[in-house]
């Protein structure tokens, strides 16, 4: 996607030598007409399934996939990284390993909020390693729920996420995919210009 690649160029930081920090519209401040640009295009990506629902994981991935679930008509339902009391025990739970904290959640969604007949899209905003991914699905075949793909707002292609992801025969749409940092410069896999 354009817009977000030429933003990233523009705002991102790259942070060691493998993270890349866009506070500026993504991940503190938001953008939300960028956001709802994001939304749009994963609701065209994902057009032919019969989505029920969309399923992200707090914080970064609520905006996008809010506006993604604006555009298909849906509810979104945010995993939550932390058990509050008002919860309940009634959970399904994964455990996934933060790759930018260094720590292990157990992230949670209340049982009410998933049902077997449905086919949900899970949406983040950067995949690395695919931890939080794969536990997004891990939740959802708890459930009993099919997966109708995953969207990611910003693919780090040099790490193993997709390929994780792809050997689940699971659909991934990445808005942005970035090859390499090279010299201090964002980088993006070739002809995946959308
Ligand atoms: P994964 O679970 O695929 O290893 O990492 C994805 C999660 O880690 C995302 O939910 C995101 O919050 C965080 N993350 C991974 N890499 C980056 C990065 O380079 N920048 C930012 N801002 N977050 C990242």
């Amino acid at each position: 996607m354009k817009e977000l690649k030429e933003r990233i160029l523009i705002d991102g930081e790259i942070l060691g030598d493998d993270v890349l920090k866009v506070d500026r519209f993504l991940n503190h401040q938001i953008d939300p007409q960028l956001m709802q640009a994001i939304g749009n295009e994963f609701a065209t990506r994902f057009k032919a399934e019969p989505i029920t629902k969309i399923v992200t994981i707090e914080s970064s991935g609520i905006a996008p996939a809010v506006f993604a679930g604006l555009k298909l008509n849906v509810p979104v339902v945010f995993a939550r990284k932390h058990k509050s009391v008002t919860l309940g025990d009634n959970l399904y739970c994964a455990s996934v390993y933060s790759f930018t904290k260094g720590v292990t959640n157990n992230i949670v969604v209340a049982k009410n909020f998933i049902e077997a007949n449905d086919h949900i899209l899970l949406i983040d905003d950067f995949l690395a390693n695919g931890e939080a991914a794969m536990g997004l699905m891990e939740i959802c075949y708890q459930a009993g729920a099919s997966i109708a793909g995953i969207g990611i707002v910003i693919e780090k292609s040099f790490q193993p996420g997709r390929e994780k992801i792809e050997k689940t025969g699971i659909q991934v749409e990445s808005l942005a995919r970035i090859k390499a940092f090279e010299n201090g410069t964002v980088t993006f896999v070739n002809g995946e210009e959308k």
